[in-house]
């Protein structure tokens, strides 16, 4: 398996906040040439095994996948997990907590949406929640864009879910060094999610890589959806100078939202060591 395997190492079902099941993503991977496939669902492991049921079933590969959401100098960063054993206590513990705020959030954010002359949200946004768990942004975005608040999710983020605006409730995540903890404690590697997305200072972004390593992380992702083709060249750079593996992964949601398809970013560049060269050994 070389850098020209076509990877897809992060994507989210109705287990977290995308709309298609797991076994309709691994149709849909299948389909677009993903021959390495992980799920990644932000904070949960329980679409793991029929999402590796489907991978198998479609004839690909799969390494067990998750997101989790990490509170990081005030900011949030997302590290994914990839080949962990998903039946870990610790992991699944530490998920179940970071889980545990959701609901709450998610009440803060109607009651600051209901201010700003938006009511019911909390409300409206449940039918579209697949696991009562993980009520999350996405789904607020998806109720405000069907009742026509506004034309799409980018725009919904921008006017009301972001820092200062009405819908957004700050909230503490997992730590750093739990995440990373919990991932290789587990057997795992951790992985950190589009770095461009982050608005930090060069320093802020220094030291969050080289905690992120010493806590025992060894990834980035530098192919992602979320990412400009300029930012594949500057997170390489970045892999390499930190001595990180590299990942590749649409982020993909939903067929409706999503601007990257599974399987069909350009794939790694041959000076990188691909996540999937460290994980022979986790690949099912
Ligand atoms: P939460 O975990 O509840 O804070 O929700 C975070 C999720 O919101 C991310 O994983 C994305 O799926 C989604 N998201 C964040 N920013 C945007 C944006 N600008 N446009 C669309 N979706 C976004
Ligand atoms: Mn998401
Ligand atoms: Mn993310
Ligand atoms: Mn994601």
């Amino acid at each position: 398996m070389n850098n020209l395997l076509n990877a897809d190492l992060h994507c989210h079902s109705v287990v977290s906040d995308g709309t298609l099941t797991p076994e309709e993503l691994a149709a849909r991977a299948k389909a677009h040439g993903v021959e390495l496939w992980a799920l990644t669902d932000h904070d949960e492991v329980g679409g793991q095994a029929r999402a590796l049921a489907a991978a198998k079933a479609q004839g690909m590969h799969y390494l067990t996948g998750v997101e989790i959401s990490v509170t990081f100098i005030g900011q949030t960063v997302h590290i994914v997990g990839l080949g962990f054993d998903a039946d870990n206590a610790a992991l699944v513990q530490g998920l179940r907590d970071t889980r545990g705020g959701r609901k709450q959030r998610a009440l803060e954010m109607s009651d600051g949406l209901a201010k700003a002359g938006i009511t019911g949200a909390y409300e409206g946004a449940l039918p579209y929640v697949g696991n009562p768990e993980l009520i999350s942004r996405t789904h607020f975005a998806r109720f405000l864009v069907e009742s026509g608040v506004c034309k799409e999710t980018n725009e919904v983020f921008r006017k009301y879910l972001t820092e200062g605006k009405p819908g957004y409730v700050p909230h503490r995540w997992a730590s750093l060094k739990d995440a990373v903890t919990w991932i290789t404690g587990a057997g795992g590697m951790a992985v950190i999610a589009h770095p461009a997305r982050y608005k930090f200072t060069p320093n802020e972004e220094y030291a969050l890589f080289t905690e992120f390593k010493g806590h025992g992380g060894q990834g980035v992702e530098v192919v992602t959806g979320s990412h400009s083709a300029a930012e594949y060249v500057t997170y390489a750079h970045t892999a390499k100078e930190f001595g990180l593996a590299a990942s590749r992964g649409s982020d993909f949601h939903s067929p409706d939202e999503s601007h990257t398809e599974l399987g069909t970013l350009p794939l790694l560049s041959s000076e990188l060591t691909p996540v999937w060269h460290l994980l022979s050994n986790r690949i099912q």
